[in-house]
């Protein structure tokens, strides 16, 4: 369907290389994007990258670490310079370090911090001047059901899926003359490295996930593709600042 053509339009998906990025960077490839994938492991960034270019889609990996600023201006200028232009930033990038609150160094909660959200305000402040010069823009902010519930064990990751939804509600309000639209993705629990990592370090959550997801089952990466072709294609042009769960009705009850 037109509406939701993204044929032409250059994205970068930070973090695309697995997870749910990758799901995400799928999505978009098939609605017709090219899509840059990002992450620090070559060897991880390379496969996902011949994956994606064996479904027939124009992709470039890009090996960087989104917690340097100069690395987040250098891959949105490498796009810039390699396709034309920047059309769709996915801020998906993001780690958690699990612990009780008082056990956090400062190095730890900085570390998260600055993954989760310093990276996604710096790359859409190198995306902002591209997407303007071009007419408009999508930015799609990836948050967590701990953008909503605070969590014993993970503070700082809670704190920057916090901000996400903040960070995205701000940069809408202020980019909306350029016709740029900012939005937050909620995901619920979704199997991933991520997560799998979690079940191993918290006992009980795989079975606390299923009672709790009305769904009955954890989310898949491919559930995050169709929030990913709305929110960067023109179907989603008076949607701006907003912030979507994706989590089989795991927000929507007590
Ligand atoms: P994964 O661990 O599978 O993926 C994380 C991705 O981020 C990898 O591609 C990793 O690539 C990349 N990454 C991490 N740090 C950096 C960095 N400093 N620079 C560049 N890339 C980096 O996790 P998920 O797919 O689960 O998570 C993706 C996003 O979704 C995160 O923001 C996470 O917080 C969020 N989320 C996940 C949920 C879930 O249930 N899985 C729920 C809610 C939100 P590499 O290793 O090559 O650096």
């Amino acid at each position: 369907m037109q509406l939701f053509d993204l044929a032409g339009r250059v994205a970068i998906v930070t973090g695309g290389n697995g997870g749910i990025g990758l799901g995400m960077a799928r999505g978009l490839a098939e609605a017709g994007a090219t899509v840059i994938i990002v992450g620090r492991d070559t060897e991880k960034t390379e496969a996902a990258a011949a994956g994606l270019r064996e479904a027939g889609t124009r992709v470039a990996g890009i090996v960087a670490d989104v917690t340097h600023e100069q690395s987040c201006r250098s891959l949105i200028a490498a796009t810039v310079q390699a396709f034309g232009g920047i059309d769709i930033l996915v801020n998906n990038a993001g780690i958690n370090i699990r612990k009780q609150p008082e056990e956090y160094t400062i190095q730890e909660w900085n570390t998260v911090l600055v993954t989760n959200l310093s990276s996604a305000f710096v790359c859409a402040q190198a995306a902002y001047p591209e997407m303007a010069r071009g007419g408009g823009g999508k930015i799609i902010n990836i948050g967590s059901m701990m953008s909503i519930f605070g969590s014993s064990f993970a503070a700082p990751y809670a704190a920057s899926k916090g901000g996400i939804v903040q960070l995205s509600r701000s940069l809408a309000a202020a980019w909306a003359k350029d016709n740029i639209q900012v939005n937050a993705v909620l995901p619920g629990w979704i199997d991933t490295d991520l997560t799998r990592s979690a079940r191993e370090q918290v006992e009980g959550l795989h079975e606390r996930v299923l009672t709790r997801t009305p769904a009955g089952r954890w989310g898949m990466p491919e559930d995050l593709a169709g929030i990913a072709v709305f929110l960067a294609s023109r179907a989603s042009d008076f949607v701006t600042g907003t912030a979507i769960p994706v989590d089989g009705g795991y927000s929507a009850q007590g």
